[in-house]
């Protein structure tokens, strides 16, 4: 515990909680407290409180008590308990609920109890069901009068844990790594303090989130808030879990907390588009959104992925020998008929290519290519095709299924470009197998990147740091899974 107290210290972490009930044997509590390199909140948590204590009630109590007498910064105290353990010396007390249950309804009752305490801080963490938890509990940090550390736990959480500073929070909490998670959801101090930047969000930080269900390994709140600290935008952009069918009623709910715009993803493209005030032409062509942003009080809605797929083929075509001929009319083979399969059907007739798609579901397949107004083949009739160009919008060859291929090598003919959408892994079997025919290549990482890149610039204002994010990118994707 002392070493990694020395190693937080050493990453700028200014006050770190040590948790007593995590220690195999009895805490020499004098030994932990001296030479501190930070000050300290020590706190014991019972089993009942999600803790991990094995002694007896008055055990721990006892170990509080001496935490005081020795000089503790901070120490943790339950609402049931801070009545028996009475102020002393400088240690300040926190006083502190927990809920993994939910978010109840009474949280300025408790709130009220936990002033009751004589608390210096004030902790109450409880488990969000919903993201509308986190603006209830922000709501009452913002209007407490005692500093409140009030945040949410659990994946809908994290909003809280996050902004719980912008409105107010001393501080949040997190955990020294992964396996030392303490509560759930919650995130590692490097990615709080670097990622996040928590210790830089004030009043005034505007806000911005990727929504979708799952978003968990969502690669854009890495983009995005690289993309800021880059630019000096002051801006923080959050992984907001929504399920299905509740954007619209969420983002609503959601406005006391001002969020400036949403990159949107599965399974909300196509409701993103409808709850617009003001859906772009690109958007409503498309028939679906990826981007929400804020303008004159109106939800505006476009669809970046459309112009990421245009400029990533376009690049591509110059690595052709005849880079000069334009995208018109030349021959486009697009494989999928999903959301993405679409934007690439609209990016190429926009420069008037001449499109066919393939489906593996011929009904599905065919729909589109009614709708858009192009070819279409069957599936298992796809290497018949003369292309010059072709784009992978399906999910095949996507980890963990990287030995798969929608297109087999020997159906390959050189010099044309072969375009994968997929981007885990960026260098899929499609990839590989192409630059062995002496095809030219574009990857889904091209895309992915343009496609943040375009909504940093709606969001800010500003040029976005393309390259920059293309590097963060492939450092994250090297560094594997988080
Ligand atoms: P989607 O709407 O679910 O469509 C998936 C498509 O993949 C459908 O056409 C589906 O065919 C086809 N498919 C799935 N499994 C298949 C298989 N085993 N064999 C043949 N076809 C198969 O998904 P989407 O939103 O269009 O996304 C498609 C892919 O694009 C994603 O998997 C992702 O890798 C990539 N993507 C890239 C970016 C980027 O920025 N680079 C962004 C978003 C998505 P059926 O109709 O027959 O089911």
């Amino acid at each position: 515990m002392r070493a990694q107290h020395r190693e937080l210290a050493e990453q700028k972490a200014e006050l770190v909680e040590l948790r007593l009930d995590w220690m195999r044997s009895r805490p020499d509590v004098g030994r932990l407290l001296k030479d501190r390199p930070t000050p300290v909140i020590i706190t014991c948590r019972r089993r009942q409180d999600c803790g991990q204590w094995s002694g007896t009630e008055p055990q721990r109590l006892a170990l509080l008590r001496e935490a005081i007498v020795a000089g503790a910064d901070y120490v943790d105290l339950e609402l049931d308990v801070a009545g028996r353990i009475p102020r002393y010396g400088s240690t300040k007390r926190i006083i502190s609920y927990h809920n993994f249950e939910e978010t109840p309804g009474d949280l300025e009752d408790i709130h009220r109890e936990l002033a009751d305490c004589d608390p210096d801080i004030i902790k109450i963490v409880t488990m969000a069901n919903c993201q509308e938890d986190n603006v209830r509990m922000l709501n009452l940090v913002s209007s407490a009068q005692i500093p409140t550390v009030g945040f949410c736990m659990g994946e809908f959480g994290i909003t809280s844990r996050l902004l719980c500073g912008k409105y107010g929070s001393p501080f949040t909490y997190a955990g020294f790594s992964r396996s030392r998670e303490m509560a759930p959801g919650q995130l590692t101090y490097a990615e709080v303090r670097n990622l996040y930047r928590f210790n830089r969000v004030t009043a005034r930080t505007k806000v911005f989130a990727v929504v979708g269900d799952p978003i968990a390994h969502s690669m854009s709140p890495l983009l995005h808030n690289a993309a800021f600290r880059r630019a000096g935008f002051d801006g923080i952009y959050l992984p907001m879990r929504i399920p299905e069918g509740m954007l619209t009623e969420t983002v609503e709910n959601l406005s006391p907390l001002d969020i400036q715009g949403y990159s949107v993803t599965i399974p909300h493209k196509q409701e993103a588009l409808q709850l617009a005030a003001v859906p772009d032409s690109e958007a409503q062509d498309i028939g679906a959104a990826n981007t929400l942003f804020r303008q004159d009080g109106l939800w505006h809605a476009t669809n970046t992925d459309c112009s990421a797929i245009e400029q990533t083929v376009l690049d591509g075509l110059k690595r052709l020998p005849n880079p000069d001929r334009p995208l018109m009319d030349r021959r486009v083979l697009i494989l999928g008929a999903g959301g993405v399969a679409r934007a690439a059907v609209q990016a190429m007739q926009n420069h008037d290519a001449r499109v066919t798609i393939t489906n593996r579901s011929a009904d599905r397949g065919r729909e589109l290519a009614e709708e858009m107004e192009c070819a279409f083949l069957p599936w298992e009739n796809r290497s018949t095709e003369d292309y010059e160009v072709l784009i992978n919008c399906t999910s095949v060859g996507m980890h963990p299924n990287v030995d798969d291929t929608p297109f087999p090598d020997y159906w390959m003919r050189e010099n044309t470009l072969v375009f994968d959408t997929v981007y885990t892994p960026e260098n899929t079997l499609l990839l590989k197998q192409a630059r062995e025919r002496g095809c030219a290549t574009a990857s889904g990482v091209e895309m992915f990147v343009r496609q943040a890149a375009r909504q940093f610039e709606i969001f800010t204002g500003l040029e976005a740091p393309r390259e920059y994010m293309e590097e963060t990118m492939r450092r994250a994707m090297a560094a594997g899974p988080r």
